[in-house]
């Protein structure tokens, strides 16, 4: 009797799918691995989307981890432009825009999030179509309204500027990049935007947008008006869960998961940006959007539909690129009782440690090219392993931290 081979469906077909199919593939050779994806692309990284594609600094076609003949080596399906449109758990079955009732053994939800949208009509990026579109129109125009001063509205202005545009950000908030990212630094990118001549306001909303044939005509709560012929928003994101919403699969700030990946439905797992994961480090729940964790969490994903029961207990590690400037986050930079800086601007690298009984439990920092890098991850890595610290020792430049790691 020939064994029944099992059949692993993952849902979604960006960084945390690639990851977690090449995984299994890794562990089980028989195995059907599906990836259905509503993209026509095959699983690509987004983080040029929004930078280097934009200034012709990397071809959309570097962006896709591997190209089709990966696939076809490893034997993992990969069915794009088709949409998931409902899970039936009881069955184990799913619907797409173009199949009906495809079982699975194993299922995976990694559909990751979506754009906040306040009009349709406005341009927003989070696929690559989106980003050649976003592309194609900058070039043609002159003035660009960018809603948003978050990580993406920036990395946007950035590119735009770069490309000689006028660039105007309207931030509701009372500083770019929102509040977790420490005054200081969120001051020292806006000065960067602003000495390169983008136009922030921030406290400001846009009251009324007035449509002519060729440009936008834009009312802002500061009482400006302003014109522009491309307008971009970038308000945040939120999981893509709506397709679960009336089933017993558990829904909170994305889909509740352990630290195996595990929903609270038998044999469904869940990995990425849609996944609100409990980290036994920090003792709670986080849903985290960055790349490193979209990659670890899909890894670790594969592991434990393979039955390899690992826990995942990545430290956060994010980074965002403007300009020259080079900015990473890593833990989580809040709870803390005190901080600290190290450095004192972006040229020689600026960092605030967040610090909780004496331990790092996150870090941010500031600077230009790879100035930070090496100390934000040495923050990481005290954070994990709990070493006691000073403040003396953490703001002192010329002190190495890597010894700390040693002592
Ligand atoms: C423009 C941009 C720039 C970024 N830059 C950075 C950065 O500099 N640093 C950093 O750390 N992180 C960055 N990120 C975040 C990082 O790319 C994401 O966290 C990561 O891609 C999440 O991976 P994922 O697999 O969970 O979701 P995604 O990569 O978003 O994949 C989800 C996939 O599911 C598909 N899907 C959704 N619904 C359905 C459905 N019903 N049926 C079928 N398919 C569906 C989506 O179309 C998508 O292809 C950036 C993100 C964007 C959008």
């Amino acid at each position: 009797m020939t064994e029944k081979k099992e059949n692993i469906l993952i849902l979604g077909g960006g960084q945390a799918a690639f990851y977690a199919a090449s995984e299994i593939r890794k562990y089980n050779t028989k195995s059907i691995i599906s990836i259905i994806s509503n993209e026509k692309h095959l699983p690509y990284e987004r983080p040029p989307l929004s930078k280097d594609c934009l200034l012709n600094k990397m071809e959309y076609s570097d962006c896709h981890f591997f190209n089709r003949d990966f696939y076809e080596k490893n034997e993992i399906n990969f069915f794009n432009e088709e949409l998931v449109e409902g899970v039936d758990f009881l069955s184990q079955k799913i619907d797409t825009s173009k199949r009906k009732k495809i079982s699975y053994d194993k299922l995976l939800i990694v559909l990751g999030s979506r754009n906040k949208k306040s009009n349709e009509n406005y341009y927003h990026l989070r696929s690559m179509d989106e980003s050649m579109k976003i592309k194609e129109k900058m070039l043609i125009s002159e003035n660009i309204l960018i809603i948003g001063g978050g990580f993406i509205g920036l990395e946007l202005a950035s590119a735009a500027n770069q490309l000689k545009k006028n660039v105007c950000v309207v931030e509701r908030g009372s500083q770019l990049m929102g509040r977790i990212i420490p005054e200081k630094i969120a001051k020292i990118v806006q000065q960067k935007h602003e000495g390169k001549g983008v136009v922030i306001n921030l406290n400001t909303k846009v009251i009324n947008v007035i449509k002519n044939q060729n440009f936008y005509e834009v009312e802002l709560s500061n009482n400006k008006k302003i014109k522009c012929d491309m307008i971009i928003e970038g308000i945040g994101s939120e999981p893509n869960t709506e397709l679960f919403m009336n089933t017993d699969l558990k829904i909170e700030n994305g889909i509740l998961v352990n630290e195996f990946c595990e929903t609270s439905v038998e044999n469904v797992y869940a990995a990425g940006d849609i996944a609100n994961f409990y980290h036994p480090f920090y003792k709670k729940h986080i849903r985290l959007e960055s790349w490193k964790h979209a990659q670890n969490h899909g890894v670790c994903a594969g592991k434990n539909i393979e039955g390899q029961k690992e826990i995942y207990k990545e430290i956060p590690w994010m980074w965002s690129d403007q300009y020259d400037l080079n900015l990473q986050l890593t833990g989580l930079c809040q709870d803390y009782d005190t901080f600290v800086e190290r450095g004192t601007c972006a040229k020689e690298g600026l960092i605030h440690f967040f610090i909780k009984n004496r331990k790092i439990i996150g870090a941010c920092g500031i600077g230009v090219g790879g100035k930070i890098g090496r100390d934000v991850k040495l923050a990481s890595k005290l954070s994990e392993k709990k070493i006691k610290l000073t403040k003396e020792i953490l703001a002192n430049k010329v002190f190495k931290l890597n010894k700390l790691l040693t002592q």
